[in-house]
């Protein structure tokens, strides 16, 4: 990609009302752009962003049998009437009639939906168990959109739900998720906890978040020490000496609901090994996906900018080029072809600007590896790292290397 094309460019100021360290550098950076409360585009260098952490979720769902899918984002009022939730969520739930006057609510979450699908497309215990999930919007009546992107009333989450024969493959598969949970937040480098929770409007049964450290979190969490459980706050009940208390993000959280709630509630059924009617025994799984890239610049940044982890940067160099004439033609652009067919993702800022503005940009949008080409550095590149200090002056070829 070539820096002139990029849309769109980087902004020197934050907004006034940013406080939160994501919203102040995401938006500089020209990574998304807020609408209103709550309600952001992710831009194309957000969007990179975003597909990146998608594809390392994706990997790790397909991993344990997950299969992908998408749901639609407007339902009827009367599911919500099934399990009491058009009532007892209205107020997280965005409600509107249509010029019918027909109620519809905006997707808050999915439960009603899967329960839904099952109930049309399960008889049997042969049929279990079942694991399906999507990427999808939600949206959420929440009273305070504040921390930039972190808390949105419309953002992307995963969802995963499973339905199962019995408690104990029921109970079996939430353990593989969990374990799946910690691979793709530790994959993308954070320290992630697993912390025991109440089901807030999901559920009476106890939860598990899974919660990054950060000092931006709106979560306190009750660490045991020297391991990676934890409590928050609505059910720590330990003594607050004996643990160490953390700011931190919430960004899973999973809910096996058992056959009761939904299951009961919607009729989901099927026929067991013995000829006997039970119901299915049901469970959820939230990954908040627009969070993350917001939890990744709380946790990955310094006074400059960004840092991106290497697994979910927008690119993988940013090529910079000095000096006169780099944008038609000149050395920086042979390294750009060279590195582009060899499948590199390369951001190559070709435009006719100072070093000083080229390498202030690099530093914000956060880019891994910073590759310099110019009169000074011969037929050599210098390289540097952006959570590096010092540069050094490698062949192309070894830059090719690292970099593969
Ligand atoms: P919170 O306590 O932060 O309001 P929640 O417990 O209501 O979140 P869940 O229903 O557990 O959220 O949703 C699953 C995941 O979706 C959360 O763990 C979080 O990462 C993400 N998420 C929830 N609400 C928001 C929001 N308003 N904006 C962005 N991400 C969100
Ligand atoms: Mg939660």
């Amino acid at each position: 990609m070539r820096y002139s094309q990029l849309f769109p460019k980087t902004i020197r100021e934050a907004p006034k009302d940013a406080t939160a360290i994501n919203h102040k550098l995401l938006v500089r950076g020209g990574f998304v752009d807020q609408l209103m409360a709550g309600s952001w585009t992710l831009l194309p260098l957000g969007w990179r962003v975003v597909t990146k952490i998608t594809q390392i979720i994706r990997e790790e769902m397909d991993a344990i049998g997950g299969q992908e899918m998408l749901m639609p984002l407007m339902h009827p009022k009367e599911i919500w009437n099934e399990t009491g939730r058009w009532e007892s969520a209205s107020e997280v739930m965005y409600q509107l009639k249509d010029t019918r006057e027909k109620e519809f609510a905006l997707s808050f979450t999915h439960e009603e939906i899967v329960m839904d699908l099952l109930r049309k497309h399960i008889s049997s215990y042969k049929d279990l168990p079942v694991a399906i999930y999507h990427f999808s919007t939600k949206f959420r009546n929440e009273p305070r959109a504040t921390g930039g992107i972190l808390r949105g009333r419309e953002f992307l989450m995963k969802d995963l739900y499973s339905a199962h024969a019995t408690e104990k493959d029921l109970m079996g598969f939430y353990e593989r998720v969990s374990e799946a949970y910690l691979k793709i937040f530790k994959r993308m480098g954070f320290e992630v906890y697993v912390t025991e929770a109440a089901g807030g409007v999901f559920t009476d049964r106890q939860t598990r978040e899974f919660q990054v450290v950060a000092e931006a979190g709106e979560d306190t969490i009750y660490v045991k020490p020297g391991t990676h459980e934890a409590y928050n706050k609505e059910v720590f009940s330990g003594n607050e000496a004996e643990f160490e208390v953390k700011r931190a993000i919430e960004v899973g959280n999973i809910f096996p609901f058992g056959d009761k709630k939904y299951a009961e509630k919607m009729k989901v059924g099927f026929t067991d090994r013995d000829g006997q009617k039970k119901l299915v025994f049901f469970a959820s799984y939230g990954i908040g996906v627009t969070r993350l890239l917001g939890t990744a610049v709380e946790v990955f940044h310094d006074d400059k900018g960004i840092v991106w982890p290497k697994v979910i940067a927008p690119f993988q160099a940013h090529l910079v080029g000095l000096g006169a004439g780099e944008r038609e033609s000149g050395r920086a652009g042979e390294v750009y072809e060279r590195l582009t067919k060899l499948g590199i993702e390369v951001l190559w800022d070709e435009t006719e600007r100072g070093a000083g503005e080229k390498f202030a940009d690099a530093d914000l949008l956060g880019i891994p590896v910073r590759l310099v080409v110019s009169e000074k550095t011969g037929d050599k590149i210098e390289w540097k790292g952006r959570n590096r200090r010092e540069t050094e002056l490698v062949e192309i070829e070894e830059a090719i290397a690292r970099l593969k």
